[in-house]
């Protein structure tokens, strides 16, 4: 999550919106497929959804990077 970024309400303009956890099966598949994290605001309680790629792409990136620089040991035939 980036501070400096803050999420705005799509519905009021409002930036005083919090982070809604996944509660939904709906909500799973977004941030699964999409990247794309629930919100709540809290001033006119509207609730939605933002793309926010966050930490999950750096984390798979290094991950495959993990990957390719640990190769498997050699096995004699
Ligand atoms: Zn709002």
């Amino acid at each position: 999550m980036s501070m400096k970024d803050p999420v705005r309400c799509p519905k009021c303009a409002s930036t005083d919106v919090r982070y809604s956890y996944t509660q939904t099966t709906w909500d799973l598949i977004l941030d699964l497929l999409f990247s794309m994290d629930a919100f709540r605001c809290r001033s006119c309680r509207h609730r939605f959804h933002k793309f926010d790629p966050g930490d999950d792409t750096a984390d798979a990136e290094s991950a495959v990077q993990e990957a390719k620089s640990a190769k498997p040991a050699q096995q004699h035939e």
